[in-house]
């Protein structure tokens, strides 16, 4: 944290409080937030803050991105932000100087939502098995197939899609990212946004393509077949984002525990009293202090331009396994009261446990490190 960055924080926990988090029960109900919820926050500069400023971002450093993921997570809000930052992510590094100021600035204002298509019905841990087609034809890519669990899915304006482009290869070769303006298009489909356990204010939907036309100067990089290398690479941002996510959750999750149990008694004293406790939220104040650790030194390596794949797959597994460990202690230490859905515990409980699933399954990245070792 800088003086800047401190600055950044309060701006963006005033507008959280003041434009989220009373909205917040409402979106979860209703399944999605409110389009005008973008708008505004593009309006104080809360989206793509790590992006330079003449493609309309913030300019700052991945630092600023981190204070949004963090206030969020402190607040329990659920908020596409980070998404839309990573789709900025992949147009920044592969886009063409006409993309970036085509799609940035109105993506920086909240006027173009983002998401990121990558998972399938029957793909999402093996990427290699994408059946969604995009096919040349003239100036233009036919796509065909579909994606689902597609986070911001419902008010996308703007999705960075893989495809599979040369159908006649099988190996990483033969995908391509794509990106499609989804305004009017015919053929494009979003289904109602999925009923999960959890973070049921942020919509997660299923996309169909069928004969959409798009472009072929759409697509991102300077040829075909690069998309898997592509999205290899902007993994690295999402995974540390997640794993940045994490501790603040599991953070968030002792501090309402520390409180809960320093008023709620048993047996004629604070529940804080009995040893268990005091061991149990040591172990967890233990945990996500080296977590935190772990995490500043990750966010600084990104910073620097260090920060390899390898690292990004021990942050993401190692931090969102150990969040749940966390919060399951936690929801133990809150009896009964912690099993309730208007408890701020329980709900960090179903929160919590895609984040051992989605940007990688836990068990994924392992073969990341271990393919390393
Ligand atoms: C709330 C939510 C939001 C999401 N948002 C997005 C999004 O915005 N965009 C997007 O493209 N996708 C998104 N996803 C999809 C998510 O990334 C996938 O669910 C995830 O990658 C796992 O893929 P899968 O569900 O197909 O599971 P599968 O690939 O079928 O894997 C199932 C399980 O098998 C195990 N497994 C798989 N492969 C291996 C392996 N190689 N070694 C050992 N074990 C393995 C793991 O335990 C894994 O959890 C989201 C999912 C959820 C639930």
């Amino acid at each position: 944290m800088s003086d800047e960055t401190r600055i950044f924080q309060n701006s963006v926990r005033q507008f959280i409080e003041a434009e989220l988090v009373p909205n917040h029960a409402r979106w979860s109900e209703r399944g999605y937030p409110d389009a005008s919820a973008w708008l505004k926050a593009g309006q104080v500069g809360l989206l793509l803050p790590d992006v330079p400023e003449k493609y309309g971002g913030g300019g700052g450093t991945f630092a600023y991105e981190a204070v949004i993921i963090e206030e969020l997570a402190r607040s329990g809000v659920h908020f596409g932000f980070n998404i839309q930052s990573i789709v900025a992510h992949y147009i920044l590094a592969y886009g063409s100087e006409e993309q970036k100021l085509r799609w940035l600035p109105r993506m920086a204002a909240g006027e173009l939502v983002g998401a990121v298509g990558l998972t399938e019905p029957n793909s999402g841990s093996d990427l290699q098995g994408t059946r969604t087609t995009a096919q040349k034809d003239g100036e233009h890519y036919v796509i065909n197939g579909s994606k689902t669990f597609i986070t911001n899915g419902w008010q996308a304006g703007l999705v960075c899609l893989a495809v599979r482009t040369d159908p006649r290869l099988s190996g990483p070769r033969a995908l391509s990212l794509l990106v499609i303006e989804t305004k009017d298009l015919p053929g494009y489909r979003v289904g109602q946004p999925l009923e999960k356990v959890g973070r049921h204010a942020q919509d997660t939907c299923e996309l169909f393509f069928d004969g959409v036309r798009v472009p072929a100067g759409n697509l991102l990089g300077p040829s075909e077949g690069r998309g898997l290398f592509q999205m290899m690479d902007q993994f690295r941002y999402e995974r540390l984002s997640i794993g940045l996510s994490a501790v603040a959750a599991a953070e968030r999750a002792i501090e309402i525990t520390i409180a809960y149990v320093k008023d709620r008694k048993a047996f004629g004293k604070p529940l804080l009293d009995l040893q268990n406790t005091r061991f149990k939220l040591a172990e967890c104040r233990t945990e996500a202090h080296v977590g935190r650790v772990f995490v500043d030194n990750c966010i600084q390596q990104f910073i620097n331009g260090q920060f390899d794949a390898v690292t990004a797959a021990m942050v993401k597994y190692w931090l969102t396994d150990s969040q749940c460990r966390i919060v399951e202690e936690c929801v133990q230490l809150h009896g009964g009261y912690g099993y309730m859905q208007e408890s701020a515990i329980a709900r960090l409980w179903t929160d919590s446990r895609v984040q051992r699933i989605y940007g990688g399954a836990n068990e994924v990245l392992k073969e990341v490190i271990g393919s390393s070792l």
